[in-house]
């Protein structure tokens, strides 16, 4: 069978193509839209992301305001740095790399985060709008699933998604976002009974599970498509990419599907989130 290789690069340079005028149209306006990224600690792989993060917006124009705090910190001073994000003007965006050290509430902190800045979808308030069909800021890799399937058309309506994993930040929002496109969602985690059964149902098939080459080959129904939102240690997706080939119609590369996507809509979200400033949405 000839498959279609979803390929997240390409998606994502449509995303930071279609940014730029609107980037500079900010600029012009006198506003430079501006993302503040709070990394806590000294993770490795955290450090990585958010300095992606940066990188990217400065590439497009976006000001990037990386804060880096102390693994000592603590929830009280942590909130504190996110009031003052929340009062700054010339921020328009706000995320928290994920996970902080255990110490702190993490929960409290995204909760801290003004729902205007929210831009990367961690506050149930966000969650709430998103699940209700008028979110403007979904989670930025349900966002991505989203974005790579509606640049290669694919099919949402009357078919039948399974979504493995129900994070607050993965598997629950694009449940919610598959389920506002009309599909019928069935969403699956640790406790599910007969999961290669359930997931063999999907027209859509999404892992957001967090275990190496988790979704197997013989578990994906001929002509189904297949959207890897896993990133675990050695760029490892959470689908078997190689069996699964097999019975897809479309499937996301690891590395070089939904992640680099996933930071393209960080981008939207701060320049949609710099635009609402200024009410010329
Ligand atoms: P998470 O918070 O650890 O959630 C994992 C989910 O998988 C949970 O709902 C869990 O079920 C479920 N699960 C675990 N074992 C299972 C099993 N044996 N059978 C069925 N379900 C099982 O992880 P996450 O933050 O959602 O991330 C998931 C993956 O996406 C990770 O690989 C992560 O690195 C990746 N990710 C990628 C991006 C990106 O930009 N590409 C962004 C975020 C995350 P329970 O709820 O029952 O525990």
């Amino acid at each position: 069978m000839e498959n279609l290789i979803l390929d997240g690069r390409v998606v994502a340079q449509n995303v930071k193509d279609r940014l730029k005028d609107r980037v500079a149209n900010l600029v012009n306006k006198g506003v430079t839209p501006c993302l503040a990224t709070i990394l806590v600690g000294d993770d490795p792989s955290s450090e990585t992301y958010v300095r992606m993060k940066g990188n990217a917006c400065e590439k497009l124009g976006i000001k990037s305001l990386r804060i880096h705090l102390p693994k000592e910190t603590t929830t009280e001073e942590l909130l504190t740095k996110i009031k003052e994000l929340n009062e700054d003007e010339t921020v328009h965006g706000i995320l928290l790399q994920h996970p902080v050290p255990s110490h702190i509430n993490e929960r409290k902190a995204f909760e801290a985060i003004d729902i205007r800045k929210d831009v990367d979808g961690v506050t149930s308030f966000g969650y709430g709008q998103t699940a209700f069909g008028f979110g403007k800021y979904p989670s930025c890799t349900p966002a991505a699933i989203m974005e790579i399937m509606d640049y290669y058309n694919i099919p949402i309506e009357g078919k039948h998604a399974v979504v493995i994993g129900r994070s607050p930040i993965l598997g629950k929002p694009v449940s919610a976002l598959l389920l506002n496109k009309n599909a019928t969602v069935t969403t699956c985690h640790s406790k599910t009974s007969n999961l290669a059964e359930v997931v063999k149902l999907g027209d859509i098939v999404v892992a957001a599970v967090g275990k190496p080459n988790f979704i197997q080959g013989d578990w994906i129904k001929k002509g189904a498509v297949v959207l890897d939102a896993g990133y675990n240690k050695g760029n490892i997706g959470d689908v078997d990419y190689e069996a699964c080939l097999e019975n897809a119609s479309a499937i996301t590369p690891v590395p070089g599907g939904v992640g680099p996507v996933t930071i393209s809509m960080l981008l939207k979200h701060t320049v949609d989130a710099a635009e609402e400033t200024l009410n010329i949405k």
